[in-house]
């Protein structure tokens, strides 16, 4: 903490996955020796930078770029970058190294880091976008590549920025090096499924979520936090599967809609117009929109926060109980505060942390830079069921090693000593470095 001071989300998440780990360490007392989680603390490095760039007005702007590149122990250090204006050290420091153990439990070989920027395009032109998104790659470019560090998207970032970043690195650096960017555009070298990835892989994980209680998703009634990427794409295959999401949202407010949310509307009023959640009220005749409150106040089976970190805390988490929920698992990062983590448990709500629950857009990542690397690219089907039998394994990961550790169901600490130890034990093997 002297360290890091005035980052609460970093601290928040370290001491999330340090919690779970006493009972490794007792079992494993090497992990304890030559400074392992002193390093496991610091990123190996930290990059800040400025971002001066020019409205359709002829203002100049300066926002603030950063790129964490956490832990290389696995592969190339591999995440995203957000463009929110909440955007700090802290909020980035955290991502990287949730972004490290996430990585470490899809079993594929990459690192983990994490980058960003203070820029808010909500509002912005297409052409001020692309401007600050070539001032950010005009220095982002010296310090990635696809064997080196490979970002991809986040909040605020998807395929349109990813184009425009892409573009300006492809300039600079006078090659066509697909790897160095991930969630491109299926003409450029992107991967089919990339778009759904997070949104399906977090709805395969709750099927076997399910499955381990002799369930399924059919007849679920579900809440989604969010209308961006994860959350569509959540919303689209849970509904695929039987269940009905009956609210959404965005920072302006929640949707409820209890015939269940028109997705292919939602796709519209979000990914084509741009535009606030409340249009899709207007729009559909069944739906309302909420402006004030919280969307946690909709009952439901199964909550799926897909917005933001810490957007789920206790008092929600008591009152989703009160309502019957039964699962909750997170589509975004850190979405559930830790007191609400501990509400859920104490009530036996089974709980699918983030980094297992929403690897599936970083694994169908590692799936991009494989396709790649060999100049190949997959259908969509076969991309699909690679999906979600990584899903799967990762499902199977955590829930075999909370059993190992005799804490049946206990995800969250499947999940941390599941991707500790894997880094661990990788650290270990390289040496002091
Ligand atoms: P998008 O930018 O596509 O969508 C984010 C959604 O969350 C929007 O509806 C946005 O509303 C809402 N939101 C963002 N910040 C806030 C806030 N402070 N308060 C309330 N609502 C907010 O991002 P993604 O869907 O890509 O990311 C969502 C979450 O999933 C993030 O935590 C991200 O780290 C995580 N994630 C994303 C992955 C991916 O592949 N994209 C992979 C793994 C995790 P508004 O538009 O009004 O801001």
């Amino acid at each position: 903490i002297h360290r890091s001071p005035g980052e609460p989300e970093f601290h928040q998440a370290v001491r999330s996955l340090f919690s779970s780990l006493t009972v490794v360490l007792s079992r494993h007392p090497e992990y304890a020796e030559n400074a392992l989680i002193e390093r496991m603390c610091e990123p190996e490095r930290q990059i800040i930078f400025r971002v001066p760039w020019i409205d359709g007005l002829g203002k100049v702007h300066v926002n603030r770029g950063y790129r964490v590149q956490y832990s290389s122990v696995l592969g190339p250090y591999k995440g995203g970058l957000r463009f929110h204006p909440s955007v700090n050290l802290g909020i980035v420091k955290f991502l990287g190294f949730e972004q490290v153990y996430k990585n470490a439990l899809t079993g594929m070989p990459i690192g983990g880091g994490k980058g960003g920027s203070d820029f808010d395009p909500k509002g912005k032109t297409d052409f001020e976008v692309m401007s600050f998104c070539q001032s950010y790659m005009t220095e982002l470019q010296r310090h990635i590549g696809e064997h080196t560090d490979v970002p991809a998207g986040d909040i605020g970032v998807g395929r349109r920025e990813i184009g425009y970043m892409f573009g300006q690195y492809k300039r600079l650096r006078n090659a066509h090096e697909s790897g160095v960017l991930t969630g491109k555009g299926t003409s450029w070298g992107g991967s089919l499924v990339r778009t759904e990835a997070t949104g399906y892989g977090l709805a395969y994980f709750v099927s076997n979520m399910l499955a381990a209680e002799d369930d399924s998703l059919d007849g679920q009634k579900v809440v989604v936090s969010g209308a961006g990427n994860v959350a569509i794409y959540a919303i689209e295959k849970v509904q695929e599967r039987g269940a009905r999401v009956v609210a959404c949202s965005d920072s302006s407010g929640y949707v409820v809609d209890e015939k269940g949310i028109d997705v292919e509307l939602l796709k519209d009023i979000k990914n084509r117009r741009r535009e606030r959640i409340r249009v899709y009220a207007d729009e559909r005749d069944s739906a309302t929109f909420v402006d004030n409150g919280s969307i946690w106040d909709v009952p439901c089976n199964i909550a799926l926060p897909c917005a933001t970190q810490n957007e789920l805390d206790d008092a929600a988490a008591h009152t989703l109980i009160k309502n019957g929920v039964r699962i909750v698992a997170e589509g975004a990062n850190m979405p559930v505060t830790a007191k609400g983590v501990a509400v859920f448990r104490e009530a036996n709500v089974r709980y699918g942390p983030g980094k297992a629950a929403n690897a599936g857009g970083v694994a169908t990542s590692a799936l991009e830079m494989q396709q790649n690397a060999s100049r190949d690219s997959w259908h969509f089907d076969y991309t699909d069921r690679r999906l979600e039998s990584i899903m799967t394994d990762i499902f199977g990961r955590c829930r075999d090693t909370a059993e190992e550790y005799g804490h049946p169901h206990n995800y969250l600490l499947g999940a941390n000593i599941a991707g500790f130890t894997k880094v661990a034990d990788s650290m270990c093997a390289l040496g002091v470095v």
